[in-house]
C-alpha cells in the first residue's frame, strides 16, 4: 500500500492560532495526509507563526530557522504571514507563506509541495469531494456573498458581502475536479466578475507562481486546464472585455450568463442593478464583433414595481437587437425583507402574465434565429446522457449550460457514452435545440 505523505506541525502563539491549526490538520488528515512527531519522519514541515508582539515575531522566525534546519522544507502560515517580506528576507528558501486563517491557500501550498496522494483502500473522500453533478462536469464556486443592493434581492443580507477565495485554492480543486474526470467546470459565484474585489486581488502561490484574485487571471489560469471553463453571473463591468480575448482564443467557452434583468435605465435604477450606468448594448456588440461565437444568457423580471409598457417593450427590442441567445423569464414576485416591496407602481398579474408571454415569444423567436446559423457546422459536444432505445445522445455544445439551456440531440449514436466528447455535424434546429450526426472526424 502506498505510504500517506507526512506532515511536521509547528504551532505557536494564542489559542485561535491553535484552533488553526486544528483546522488545517483536520482538513489535511481528511485528504489522507498523516502527521510526523519530528522533523526527520516529515515530507514537510508547517509552520503556524505569531506575530503579535515583536519577541513574538522573533520567536516565530527563530521557529521556521529551525524547522529549515532539521527538515529543510518549509511552508509558513498564521499571522507573521502579513509580513510576507520580513520571512522571505529572514529565510529565503521557505516554500510558501499565507496569513492568518487563509486555510485554502495553506492546503494548496500543501498540496502543490506535498501532492495528496490518493488511496482508494482508506481515503473517505474521493480526491474531487463528493459531487451530485454527473462526473463529467462541475460546479466550481469561487465567491461567496455579494457587495451589489438590488432593490429586489436578499442575499446579501443571508449570506453577508461578497468574499472571494484565493485563486490558488480555486485553482487547486479545480485541478482535482478535472483530474476527477470533469470535463466541464461552470463559474460560479453571486457575482463572478466581481471576483477579488474584498481581498484586493491578493495573489496566492498556484504552482510555485503567483496568482492575482482578479475575474481575467483566475480565467486565464482555468483555461489551461484542459477542461471547458463556463463563466456564470457576470455582470458587464468593463473588464470583462478582456475575458473576450479568451473566449476567442478558445481558452474559455464563449459563453457569457449575464443576469441583465432589465433593460429600461428607470427599471434598472429602481433595481439597483449593478454595472446598469455602462452602454451595455455597445459593450455586447463590441463582444461579438471579436469573439462571433459568443452565446449571451440572461434572466429578466417581468412586472418590476413601476415597469411601464414602454420600459416593457424597450426591454423586448433590447433583447433583439442584443441577440439574447438565451433569455429566462421571471415575473416579479416579491421578498420578505427586500427594499423593492416599498416601491408604488404594482403591476397588476394580468400585464403581468401578458408580458411574460410576450417576452417569451420574443426570446424564443431570437434563439431560433441563433440556432438556424449553427445548422452545417461540425462542433463539439459534450455528452450528457445516451436513449439506448433510440440510438441518440443527449448532449450540450460549448453554448448550452446543463439543466437551463437547449440540448443537442445527437442521432446514431452507436458507441457514444455519458462524459464523451464528441464532434458532431449540426443537421436541424428548433426553438430551443440542435439536432445533429457523429462526424466523419470520429
Ligand atoms: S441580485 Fe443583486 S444583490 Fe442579489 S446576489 Fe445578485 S447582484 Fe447581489
Amino acid at each position: 500500500m502506498t505510504q500517506a505523505p507526512k506532515i511536521g506541525l509547528v504551532s505557536l502563539g494564542c489559542p485561535k492560532a491553535l484552533v488553526d491549526s486544528e483546522r488545517i490538520m483536520t482538513t489535511l488528515r481528511a485528504q489522507g495526509y498523516s502527521f510526523s512527531r519530528d522533523y526527520a519522519g516529515a515530507d514537510v514541515v508547517l509552520v503556524n507563526t505569531c506575530g503579535f508582539l515583536d519577541s513574538a515575531k522573533q520567536e516565530s522566525l527563530e521557529a521556521i530557522g529551525e524547522a529549515l534546519n532539521e527538515n529543510g522544507r518549509v511552508i509558513v502560515t498564521g499571522c507573521l504571514g502579513v509580513e510576507e517580506e520580513l520571512i522571505r528576507k529572514t529565510h529565503p528558501s521557505v516554500l510558501a507563506i499565507s496569513g492568518p486563517h487563509q486555510y485554502e491557500s495553506v492546503v494548496s501550498a500543501v498540496h502543490e509541495h506535498l501532492p495528496p496522494v490518493p488511496n482508494k483502500f482508506v481515503d473517505l473522500l474521493p480526491e474531487q469531494g463528493l459531487k451530485l453533478t454527473p462526473r463529467h462536469y462541475a460546479y466550481l464556486k469561487i465567491s461567496e456573498g455579494c457587495n451589489n443592493r438590488c432593490s429586489f434581492c436578499i442575499i446579501p443580507q443571508i449570506r453577508g458581502d461578497l468574499a472571494s477565495r484565493p485563486a490558488a485554492g480555486i485553482l487547486g480543486e479545480a485541478e482535482a475536479l478535472v483530474r476527477g474526470g470533469a470535463k466541464e467546470l461552470l463559474v460560479i459565484s453571486q457575482d463572478t466578475s466581481a471576483y477579488g474585489v474584498d481581498i484586493k486581488y491578493a495573489t496566492s502561490n498556484y504552482r510555485g507562481r503567483p496568482v492575482a484574485a482578479k475575474f481575467y487571471d483566475l480565467a486565464k489560469e482555468l483555461g489551461e486546464l484542459g477542461a471547458w471553463v463556463r463563466l456564470h453571473y457576470v455582470y458587464p463591468y468593463p473588464h470583462v472585455d478582456q475575458v473576450i480575448h479568451l473566449m476567442a482564443e478558445g481558452k474559455v467557452l464563449p459563453y457569457l450568463d449575464i443576469p441583465f434583468q432589465h433593460a429600461s435605465p428607470s427599471v434598472l435604477k429602481t433595481m439597483r442593478r449593478p454595472a446598469n450606468q455602462v452602454k451595455t448594448l455597445d459593450r455586447i456588440h463590441k463582444w461579438r464583433a471579436e469573439c462571433p461565437d459568443l452565446a449571451i444568457r440572461s434572466n429578466f423580471i417581468v412586472g418590476f414595481p413601476g415597469e411601464t409598457e414602454e420600459d416593457f417593450e424597450f426591454l423586448l427590442d433590447w433583447i433583439e437587437e442584443a441577440e439574447i441567445d438565451r433569455a429566462g423569464c421571471f415575473k416579479y414576485e416579491p421578498v420578505t425583507g427586500a427594499p423593492a416591496n416599498e416601491l408604488e407602481g404594482i403591476v397588476p398579474d394580468d400585464v403581468m402574465q401578458d408580458r411574460f408571454e410576450r417576452l417569451m415569444e420574443v426570446a424564443q423567436h431570437v434563439s431560433t434565429g441563433q440556432l438556424a446559423k449553427k445548422v452545417g457546422q461540425t462542433i463539439d459536444v459534450l455528452v450528457d446522457d445516451v436513449d439506448k432505445d433510440n440510438n441518440r445522445a443527449i448532449a450540450r455544445s460549448k453554448w448550452d449550460a446543463p439543466e437551463i439551456d437547449g440540448q443537442v440531440i445527437v442521432n446514431n449514436a452507436t458507441n457514444i457514452k455519458p462524459g464523451d466528447l464528441v464532434s458532431v455535424l449540426v443537421t436541424d434546429s428548433d426553438e430551443y435545440d440542435l439536432f445533429a450526426e457523429p462526424s466523419q472526424a470520429n
